[in-house]
């Protein structure tokens, strides 16, 4: 199983990391160790003082696909999540500086959290238009809805799969709208999809 995850997929958090908008969808992947699907506490690392929170809707993959084309993509999946993509900032603005890749810092274990997934029929919407946010102790500091995508999610399923096979239990993370922050020993994050409370996760 691989974690696909799209960098910069909404222009507001593009411009609050002043980078540009991409023109084409920017990927890179996690390991599977990297994956908390349990809500299970997050243990701030060592090695940086600067962990942020990126909330983000997170589809997984039904069925193998290679080379899927975009009006063929949503057979691809039927449910959706919401994940947390943790980023050890000061490690990936390092890499960045020196032109490294900045894998550690956005695979290390438990920075890719994961929700249970609800199907789409169920929310009886399309993976286009859903609501979501993440709070932090209590007050929301992400909010944002899968319409402002820069790349909607088929255009991602079938942009990636040219290169990479697709397979049955794959995920993708989506991209985070703006607001993305520190969070701190002692927070609790509260992902919220649709108006349902999805996932809560403890900073021990
Ligand atoms: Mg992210």
């Amino acid at each position: 199983m691989k974690i696909l995850c799209v960098v910069r997929n909404y222009a507001p958090h593009a411009s609050e990391m002043k980078a540009e908008v991409p023109k084409e969808p920017v990927f890179f992947i996690k390991p599977d160790s990297a994956l908390n699907p349990k809500q299970l506490p997050f243990f701030y690392p060592d090695f940086s003082t600067d962990v942020q929170h990126e909330i983000e809707v997170v589809v997984r993959i039904e069925k193998v696909g290679k080379c899927i084309e975009p009006r063929f993509a949503h057979k691809y999946y039927n449910s959706v999540a919401l994940g947390i993509d943790f980023t050890a900032r000061d490690m990936q603005r390092k890499a960045k500086a020196e032109g490294m890749p900045w894998f550690l810092s956005k695979g290390f274990d438990g920075s890719a959290v994961l929700s249970g997934f609800v199907p789409l029929e169920e929310l009886g919407k399309g993976v286009d238009n859903l609501e979501f946010a993440l709070k932090r102790n209590g007050e929301t500091v992400q909010a944002g809805n899968t319409r402002d995508m820069i790349f909607s999610v088929d255009k991602l399923i079938a942009y990636v799969s040219r290169y990479v096979t697709l397979r049955t239990g794959d995920l993708i993370y989506t991209g985070t709208p703006a607001g993305v922050g520190p969070v701190a020993i002692g927070d609790r994050l509260e992902g919220i999809l649709e108006g349902r409370s999805v996932l809560k996760l403890d900073v021990k």
